[in-house]
């Protein structure tokens, strides 16, 4: 009788083990672009603002990021998977990791870049105007690093009426399966 007791608590305890592992890995499946053991910076709950020297961003930034961060560079057109990409989560800064777009606020505008029409918050970009290339534009940076990201045009859908126009290789993208899950939910309701 002790015994099969003991083997009944033993096979409840599996269990709950078994379900918090599971309920563990479900929750948000994360993918990554970035090599953090080389980044030391990087991290998406940090709010602290990141300075650091040109000479050990290189250091640490893979160099097509670099390029685009640090260079303000711009990627080719329609070259980013994330481009036409559906999947719910959250777009973080490759450079550093702060979170910058929800993928709700994604939209195909056909410009060849990723475009979004709000960022997550106030704080997550700075604006700065931007006069090259003989053009009158609004350039945005990462507000925790200040790196490039792309520029903002008024030309968006409501409700903002803006088209962030973001280079994908500065995207770093979190899936989130909870997110997406209650999104369907939202999508298939209407
Ligand atoms: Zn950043």
């Amino acid at each position: 009788m002790y015994l099969k007791f003991l083997l009944l608590g033993c096979l409840i305890s599996f269990q709950y083990c078994s379900f918090s592992q599971a309920k563990k890995e479900t929750t948000s499946q994360k993918i990554s672009t970035m090599d953090s053991s080389k980044n030391p910076v990087y991290s998406r709950n940090s709010t602290d603002k990141v300075n650091l020297s040109e000479e050990e961003w290189k250091k640490i930034l893979p160099a097509d990021v670099y390029y685009i961060a640090r260079q303000k560079g711009t990627e080719r057109p329609f070259t980013s998977p994330f481009e036409h990409s559906k999947d719910v989560g959250t777009y973080h800064c490759a450079a550093c990791g702060n979170p910058l777009f929800q993928s709700d606020t994604k939209f195909d505008s056909g410009c060849g870049w990723p475009s979004f029409y709000q960022p997550i918050s106030k704080t997550s970009i700075i604006y700065t105007p931007d006069n090259s290339h003989g053009m009158r534009r609004t350039e945005v940076q990462c507000g925790r690093c200040k790196a490039h990201l792309g520029h903002v045009f008024e030309d968006g859908p409501p409700p903002t009426g803006l088209r962030y126009c973001i280079n994908g290789v500065i995207l770093d993208f979190a899936k989130a399966k909870e997110a997406e899950k209650s999104y369907n939910e939202k999508s298939g309701k209407q």
